[in-house]
């Protein structure tokens, strides 16, 4: 590197692990680390090992990093860590991440995902998109006018917890007949796993099979998700949707069916196109390195940079 801090730490938190590196001012992608999420101890310990990864990466790059992003999970408003169920911390503000003196900024794990889907993915040049990763749970994030929109306190983005079926099952949250219920990797499995009485099924297991159970599981899978995208569409107008996670490995078998109802749910315009995520696995750290950088007041890095496209693998 030619020059001092020419490079920022991004960092995505997740519940069991945390990806980090340094990125430098043409999207680079200088180091790559991985370490566990110690969920288990306490926010505070969590709060602490965020802090002791961001000092060690900070200290493997050449001079000072510009700033430093972060994608957590929860609630994230005002560039502050309001809430996470599976992390347990409450309104940690950004600057409470490390005691470098760096400037830091703080997003959503799904909407910095969809940040990196909108400047460096499957939404470059795409001003407004629905990005829906779909893995154990559902969440999205609304791009709308190139940004991630948050809300007016940062819960946008929770479709998965949207009503698709209203006397349908019970969610883990509390609500009856959620879209996360039947169409998460974790529910397809789950459910088919109740209704064949075999244990531990995969989602990957049921999308492939012919297995009478099987399709009717996936079939309710595609029902509720098609219903969602309906309402979507018609609230938001999109001109495209971009569906990631490990469900989205599933490909035509996935993309095909869902395609062909939500043409049919829109009978008086036309449906977005359907495509697959770009950025795999990577998004959330991406995301976080474009927002280190606007953290370090270069907002405009990111729709120059050529980034190295592989698959996500299947996550369920
Ligand atoms: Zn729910």
């Amino acid at each position: 590197m030619s020059a001092k801090s020419s490079f920022v730490v991004a960092l995505d938190v997740g519940g069991t692990s945390m990806k980090g590196g340094l990125v430098s001012e043409s999207g680079a992608v200088l180091l790559s680390e991985r370490r566990p999420t110690p969920r288990e101890e306490s926010p505070e310990a969590v709060v602490a090992a965020i802090s002791g990864f961001i000092a060690h990466l900070a200290g493997s790059g050449e001079g000072v990093p510009a700033g430093v992003g972060l994608a957590v999970p929860g609630l994230v408003s005002d560039n502050s860590a309001v809430y996470a169920a599976n992390l347990g911390w409450r309104d940690v503000p950004a600057t409470d991440f490390t005691t470098l003196d760096i400037p830091v900024m703080l997003g959503h794990d799904v909407r910095t995902g969809g940040l990196a889907e909108s400047i460096l993915g499957a939404g470059r040049g795409v001003s407004d998109f629905l990005f829906l990763p779909i893995g154990t749970g559902i969440a999205g994030a609304s791009i709308v006018h190139g940004e991630p929109y948050g809300g007016s306190a940062g819960w946008a983005g929770e479709i998965g917890h949207t009503p698709v079926f209203p006397d349908g099952e019970e969610c883990a949250c509390g609500q009856f007949g959620c879209l996360e219920t039947y169409a998460s990797a974790a529910s397809v499995g789950r459910r088919y796993s109740e209704r064949a009485g075999v244990e531990g099924a995969k989602a990957e297991q049921v999308v492939s099979s012919d297995d009478p159970i099987a399709i009717e599981v996936w079939d309710e899978a595609v029902e509720a998700l098609s219903l969602a995208l309906a309402t979507y569409t018609l609230l938001l107008d999109p001109s495209l949707i971009v569906l990631g996670g490990g469900l989205a490995e599933a490909g035509p078998a996935l993309f095909d069916p869902v395609r062909t109802r939500l043409v049919k749910r829109l009978a008086f315009r036309d449906a977005p196109p359907l495509v697959p995520a770009a950025l795999g696995v990577d998004a959330g750290m991406l995301g976080a390195a474009l927002l280190g950088w606007r953290a370090a007041g270069r907002p405009e890095l990111g729709p120059e940079w050529t980034v190295d496209v592989r698959s996500a693998p299947m996550v369920s």
